[in-house]
């Protein structure tokens, strides 16, 4: 089997599986990642939204207030595949037209990450600009359009997104919502027939990613997902040398991501409440597992000793406050994870055959860099991570080009997510393939 059709076997067997039941798949990881879809069709990516709010600025987009429903229960909007309308984007799909540089962007929900980091890399970028916004809250809309000069008719509610598709000035949306509302979003984004770039981790099961896969496959639309790290070069050094191996065969990965952060003030935040996504696995542990995974260059087979705690069960009542877990390797190489909302943790450690190199941080906005045990420095330098990644993203779709981080690539990672968490739950190790 070669590595494609061991990776189309692997998608369409997850597609119809079960974490606790998964079958055989490729093992390593595939660098040249595709950025087509899987063929099976679209299922209904489920999630509600959570609460409304009312108000009614509207634009031609219509951008009454509406929060985390895009269309009916099935993630839908309106808009259909069959329509086809000038200045739709798509770089070189067949009958559409081939865009040039650079991609107009809206971001979707307008919170911290949106508004503290993308809006602003997206004033840095040279083959994508910030030109709308897609919200239910309409009171953000005069700061964001003063901001960012956008024009009224780029500017959005969640239940108007079909209207997209008539836009030519939008070609990407950008879902920055919280982790189960990503699917709808994404599938609404597909279906107006906007390139969709969405946030980590990429939905809540295997299944909604392959219904965001199905659906930008079918409306000939890309979809890259936002680990920012797999663009950052001293990550991309790491990455190297899974393959390269200057210390031989790597055999221990130690992964910690975590953050102190949260406050008797937070108790309503969506990352600490009973929802799925909520709890620090699925917010910073998902970065220990792609660390992981693409240090050794190889998919885990078992996850074992998950565990997930708190320490201040007054503030996380919920969800996770911590989780441990170990991925092991067909290679016999095991990466122990540990995620945190409890404390400042951010490092990568790689032990080889003969030799060891790390980053830390590994996951900062910022600073990420390393060392090697020959002395080796990981040190370069780049002006902003995220205005990295959505040029590259741009490039690729204007080029033609697989992206970087493709859907397949967030769905191994949740289909990860949920067999540790399955294996904390049971205290058994849980196979993967
Ligand atoms: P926030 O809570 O700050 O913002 C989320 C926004 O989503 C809200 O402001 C709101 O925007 C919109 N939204 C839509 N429906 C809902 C709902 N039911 N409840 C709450 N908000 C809703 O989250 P973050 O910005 O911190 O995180 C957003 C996403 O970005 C997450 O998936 C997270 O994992 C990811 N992220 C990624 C990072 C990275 O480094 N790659 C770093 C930080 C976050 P509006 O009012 O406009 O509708």
């Amino acid at each position: 089997m070669n590595l494609r059709s061991g990776r189309r076997q692997f998608l369409q067997a997850i597609a119809a599986t079960t974490v606790a039941s998964g079958t055989a798949c490729q093992n390593r990881i595939d660098p040249t990642p595709s950025s087509s879809g899987g063929a099976s069709s679209s299922g209904g990516a489920s999630s509600s939204g959570g609460a409304s709010s009312s108000g009614g600025a509207s634009s031609s987009g219509g951008a009454s207030s509406s929060r985390g429903g895009a269309g009916g229960t099935d993630g839908s909007a309106s808009g259909t595949a069959s329509q086809t309308t000038a200045g739709t984007s798509g770089s070189g799909g067949s009958g559409q037209p081939r865009l040039t540089s650079p991609l107009g962007v809206a971001l979707l929900g307008l919170g911290k990450y949106a508004s503290e980091r993308l809006a602003p890399a997206l004033q840095l970028t040279k083959h994508c600009r910030l030109k709308g916004i897609v919200t239910g809250t309409p009171s953000k809309i005069p700061t964001w359009q003063a901001q960012y000069g956008i024009e009224e008719k780029n500017v959005y509610s969640y239940d108007t997104m079909d209207a997209l598709l008539d836009n030519p000035d939008i070609h990407v949306v950008y879902i920055v919502t919280p982790n189960h509302l990503h699917a709808q979003f994404a599938i609404a984004a597909a279906r107006a027939k906007k390139h969709v770039w969405c946030e980590k981790p990429m939905a809540m099961t295997p299944e909604q990613c392959q219904s965001m896969i199905d659906a930008c496959a079918e409306n000939g639309v890309k979809l890259c997902i936002g680990y920012r790290l797999q663009h950052e070069p001293n990550t991309q050094t790491v990455i190297g040398y899974a393959s390269a191996r200057p210390f031989g065969a790597p055999q221990q990965v130690d992964a910690l991501s975590g953050f102190n952060g949260f406050g008797p003030s937070d108790a309503d935040v969506w990352r600490l409440k009973k929802i799925p996504g909520g709890g620090s696995l699925f917010d910073m542990g998902v970065y220990c597992i792609n660390a992981a995974r693409h240090a050794l260059g190889e998919e885990p087979i078992r996850v074992s000793r998950a565990r997930q705690w708190t320490e201040r069960p007054n503030l996380f009542a919920e969800v996770d406050e911590w989780t441990e877990f170990e991925l092991e390797f067909p290679s016999g190489a095991v990466a122990s994870c540990r995620s945190s909302f409890g404390e400042n943790i951010d490092s990568l450690n790689i032990t080889c055959a003969s030799g060891s190199y790390k980053l830390e941080p590994f996951q900062g906005y910022t600073g990420v860099r390393g060392a090697a045990s020959d002395g080796t420095q990981f040190n370069q330098t780049i002006e902003n991570q995220q205005a990295r990644q959505m040029d590259d993203d741009a490039l690729a779709i204007i080029e033609g080009r697989d992206v970087l981080v493709p859907g397949q690539e967030g769905q191994r990672d949740v289909r990860i997510l949920l067999a540790v968490q399955q294996s904390a739950q049971t205290g058994q190790p849980v196979r993967l393939a």
